[in-house]
């Protein structure tokens, strides 16, 4: 087993409250404090009020299934042993179109297209790569890891 790291996030303000959630096990989505908006990928300005007072907020972790791709290309040496792997984009319940980008896992990753569902439901849970990264990733709901 490799000790090699995956590319980590840059350390910025704007999403530093994302990944300390995740050290916890819990999804933040940052929610604008004026009208109740989330908003993801985090930015400086309400996009509904153009309110500044923005923070994050731990959601539920429950999604549906919108859309996901196979990935057969080791586009950095930490993933070449881990191809296939499958990258998902869900829609959380919190609000209509909310959505996020992440990875489906609890399901055969060389045959997503046989057990992944569109709208299938999914739940949040955690993965840690190493060195205190630790990503949000995505599962059929009650599949244990
Ligand atoms: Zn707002």
């Amino acid at each position: 087993m490799s000790t090699l790291l995956p590319p980590a996030p840059p350390d910025d303000p704007l999403t530093s409250f994302f990944w300390e959630a995740a050290r916890r096990n819990e999804l933040h989505i940052q929610r604008c404090q004026a009208c109740g908006t989330y908003i993801h990928m985090p930015r400086p300005i309400c996009r509904n009020c153009q309110s500044f007072d923005l923070a994050g907020e731990r959601v539920s972790g429950r999604a549906t299934l919108y859309s996901w791709t196979q990935t057969f290309k080791a586009f950095h040496p930490y993933f070449v042993e881990r191809v296939p792997y499958v990258i998902a984009t869900v829609t959380l319940v919190e609000q209509e179109g909310l959505q996020l980008m992440s990875n489906l896992v609890g399901i055969d990753q060389a045959n997503v297209d046989e057990e992944a569902r569109m709208g299938m439901d999914v739940e949040v849970d955690f993965q840690d790569l190493g060195d205190g990264y630790i990503v949000p990733v995505f599962k059929p709901v009650g599949v244990a890891l």
